[in-house]
């Protein structure tokens, strides 16, 4: 019993981990990246921003960026 609680708690982690995305808050952004050091963040007007990947495709409308979703 004890394992499996580990093994969500690690899942869970893990989760929040890779599904979380950067993004510009720019008005001529358009794109999640998965670094923030990415070169198509260079040119942002706003802020970035750490945000999970739901909120960048539903919320913000972001698709994946050329750089870095190669
Ligand atoms: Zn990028």
């Amino acid at each position: 019993m004890k394992s499996i609680i580990l093994f969500l708690l690690l899942n869970t982690q893990l989760q929040t981990k890779t599904d979380s995305v950067w993004i510009c808050t720019g008005r001529y952004s358009h794109a999640y990246h998965n670094t923030n050091t990415c070169k198509g963040l260079r040119n942002c007007k706003g802020m970035e921003i750490y945000v999970s990947l739901y909120d960048a495709r539903n919320k913000y409308h972001r698709k994946p960026c050329n750089y870095c979703y190669n």
